[in-house]
């Protein structure tokens, strides 16, 4: 820019420079230092200019600009990328990497949000750094300008010098002007003064403006330090947002590559599982086209068959007609072949069992319809101490039916079908007697005895304690579990009575009025049947019943007597058990009866001067137990005639004693040494009574009646048993009476009613 010219024109009044050598050379000199600064100033704008001329702020906007265009158009890629990341995501519901997308778009968004914000402050450094470009643009300009003013007023002065210098020269050379020239060039110096401090004073003015330039230069260049630190700054933004995009793009593609080897994955497991699908399919349809294959020539032939069984059809109900006409006449004939068969069957059956009972009636005819047992009780307190409790029956250790008998010295042996030591258990003797209860069930008319003195033990056999109960109750529990056992085919009904026989007086236990006595009858059907009308007889279910009739039966006979023991032990008492049975198949009927008989004491009152009612008494049961052995005897040895009445017992048992019923004699003795005497006798009356049936030779022995009491009293002593049995002699065989079983089968099952009479 051309400022104002503020040197005077020294060309023109170069007469007017002062004479003195001295004021040359320090204008001179100040025009060199003048000229020095000049070209200081010059050279250190033209640096300044080339340092931070504009072409570099301009070169580092460009580079910026190019920055930030390619960051615009990585943006722009990445954007692309997202898209299609977004596109596969959407592909890719559900998927295990959701999660992480949506982390890595939150980052990326944020990203965009800072690379905005940076942009937004690279668009103002911009405008920033052109804004100081157009000030610098304008400094240089006005640099410019004083320059060249500067380079006018030095042109200018250098002109003047050179004027002033001729002039000096002209007036050097014109002595006579010199006063003139020099107070010209006084006058002149005074003028050049005046440029000289106003040019100096322009001088400073433009070295200020300099120094303010410099100022202004280096404000500018601080604030361009600071906005190149910003785009350092931002440049090391832009870098770590390009490395955090790297990243995330890294990972996207890492995601992208799981997603893919997952997707590629799932396709060879999905390819590979349709391939096997495909191939099972495959083979399935080639089973399918071979089963076709085959099932052509079947349905084939089941249409050919179809057909057939339609024409059959058609001519079905003809020929069911027909079918059905000659199956019944089949089935008829088949029935009536079955009914034969039936009937022949049934006829074999009922002769086999005829053949059965006879081969049985054989078989206990032959081991002796009559059986005896002997029981030795145990030692009792009752039979005190010392040598009269002695013991004095022992027994054989190889032969249960033998047992010797200790009396006076001399040892007596008999010989029994069986002997109970007195260790023996109930159930052990009911073992040995459980054949015959049970035979009562096929309709054999059963007695067991139980004889011997009193205090032997007969009611301790046959009645036994609550705790241990003996054959009575016992027996009534084997008919229930055998009637039970038969159920099935069989019918049976079991009934009880219970009487005595006291002084030859038949008394009913279970009566309303047990002192009435009884009397047996003859049946008035004529049958030859024997009844007591009015006994009583309980139909007895189960053991609780059996109870309840001997409680009962006990009850009265306490109530009827003052003192119970004996009583009992002068009285016959009697359990008589009717079992009718009726087979559903066949209709047969049976009746069995089985008498438990507790026979009073066989003791020998009569000997021992007893008198008045004891003395009847002991007469009465001596007479019963006579007619018993006697009936025994001669039933056994077949006579003719068998004194039934002879006793109220051997009458009312007359069924039960005759034809092929079965009796049992357990024989009660003592082991004490006191009632050795009875024992003998009890003991040789059992001898008696299974001798009788010893071979067919023993039959024909002649005795005609049953030894008294009394009468075997007397034998008591004379001999061992063993020869008395053998010293008697046998009746010969003879057929018997008339059997009972058959008029008893034929009695008709009696099912209802607890308290009725029956016959006996
Ligand atoms: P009986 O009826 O012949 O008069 P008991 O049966 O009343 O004789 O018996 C007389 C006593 O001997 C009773 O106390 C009875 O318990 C006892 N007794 C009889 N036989 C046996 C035995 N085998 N075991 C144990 N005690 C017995
Ligand atoms: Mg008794």
């Amino acid at each position: 820019m051309a400022g104002p010219c503020l040197w005077p024109d020294l060309t023109t009044k170069e007469s007017l420079l002062p004479p003195e050598s001295r004021m040359h050379p320090e204008m001179s000199e100040e025009v060199e230092n003048l000229k020095a600064n000049l070209l200081d100033q010059a050279q250190e704008i033209s640096r300044l200019r080339s340092e931070l001329g504009g072409t570099d702020l301009e070169k580092h906007r460009d580079l910026l600009a190019a920055e930030n265009e390619r960051l615009r158009q990585e943006m722009k890629a990445r954007e692309g990328e997202l898209r299609e990341l977004r596109r596969q995501q959407g592909q890719c519901r559900g998927c295990t990497h959701l999660q992480e997308n949506a982390v890595l778009q939150e980052r990326l968004s944020q990203l965009q949000r800072e690379a905005e914000e940076a942009r937004a402050k690279l668009a103002e450094l911009d405008v920033e750094v052109q804004q100081k470009t157009n000030r610098l643009a304008e400094v240089e300009l006005r640099l410019k300008d004083s320059l060249a003013e500067r380079a006018e007023e030095e042109e200018r002065l250098s002109r003047r010098l050179r004027d002033s210098q001729e002039t000096i020269a002209s007036l050097k050379s014109q002595p006579q002007q010199i006063k003139y020239i020099i107070k010209t060039v006084e006058v002149e110096s005074t003028k050049a003064k005046q440029a000289l401090s106003e040019s100096q004073s322009r001088n400073q003015y433009l070295q200020e403006q300099v120094g303010m330039q410099r100022q202004v230069l280096k404000e500018m260049e601080q604030q361009l330090q600071s906005s190149q630190k910003t785009a350092a700054q931002l440049r090391a933004q832009i870098a770590m947002y390009e490395s955090e995009l790297e990243r995330a793009h890294g990972q996207m593609l890492e995601e992208m590559q799981a997603m893919e080897d997952e997707k590629n994955r799932a396709i060879e497991e999905a390819f590979s599982r349709a391939q096997v699908e495909m191939k099972a399919v495959h083979e399935n349809l080639a089973g399918v086209r071979t089963n076709l294959l085959t099932l052509q020539p079947a349905l084939r032939t089941l249409t050919h068959d179809y057909n057939s069984l339609k024409r059959q059809v058609r001519d079905f109900p003809l020929l069911l007609q027909e079918t059905l006409r000659s199956a019944r006449a089949e089935i008829g004939q088949a029935i009536e072949e079955v009914n034969n068969t039936n009937r022949e069957l049934l006829r074999k059956y009922r002769r086999e069992l005829q053949l059965r009972k006879k081969c049985h009636n054989e078989l206990v005819r032959l081991k002796g319809n009559i059986r005896v047992f002997g029981r030795v009780r145990p030692i009792t307190k009752e039979d005190g101490e010392g040598p009269e409790a002695a013991n004095a029956v022992t027994f054989d250790a190889n032969d249960d039916a033998v047992l010797h008998l200790l009396h006076k010295g001399k040892q007596v042996s008999f010989e029994l079908d069986k002997v109970f030591p007195p260790q023996a258990s109930q159930e052990e003797v009911f073992q040995e007697v459980q054949a015959l209860v049970t035979s009562c069930i096929d309709g054999y008319n059963v007695c067991i005895f139980a004889y011997g003195q009193t205090g032997a033990g007969k009611t301790y056999t046959m009645e036994g304690t609550s705790a241990n109960p003996g054959i009575n109750q016992r027996a009534l529990q084997l008919l229930f579990s055998e009637v039970r056992s038969k159920a099935s085919d069989w019918d049976y009904a079991i009934t009880v009575s219970v009487a005595e026989i006291y002084n030859e007086a038949l008394r009913d236990l279970l009566g309303k009025e047990p002192q009435e006595k009884l009397e047996i009858k003859l049946c008035p059907d004529g049958s030859g049947q024997l009844y007591v009308p009015g006994l009583t007889e309980f139909r007895v279910q189960s053991v609780e019943d059996i109870n309840k009739v001997f409680e009962f039966g006990h009850v009265k006979r306490v109530t009827e007597c003052t003192n119970l023991n004996e009583h009992s032990s002068r009285s016959h008492a009697l359990l008589i058990v009717t079992v009718h049975g009726l087979d559903r198949s066949t209709g047969l009927r049976t009746t069995g009866k089985l008498n438990l008989v507790d026979l009073a004491g066989s003791e020998r009152v009569g000997r021992s001067g007893a008198e008045g009612s004891r003395l009847r008494e002991a007469q009465y049961i001596n007479k019963s137990l006579s007619a018993l052995g006697d009936v025994i005897y001669a039933l056994r040895s077949r006579q003719g005639h068998v004194p039934f009445r002879n006793s109220k017992l051997t009458y009312l048992l007359q069924d039960s004693l005759s034809g092929d019923s079965k009796t049992l004699m357990m024989v009660q003795v003592s082991p004490a040494e006191k009632n050795t005497s009875e024992t003998l006798c009890s003991l040789k009356f059992a001898e008696r009574v299974r001798s009788v049936e010893l071979g067919p030779i023993s039959r024909k022995a002649e005795l005609a009646s049953w030894p008294s009491q009394e009468q075997l009293e007397v034998t008591k002593g004379d001999v061992p048993g063993t020869a008395v049995s053998s010293s008697r002699g046998h009746a010969s065989p003879s057929p018997g009476p008339p059997s009972g079983r058959a008029t008893s089968i034929r009695r008709k099952l009696q099912t209802s009613g607890k308290l009725r009479p029956v016959p006996v």
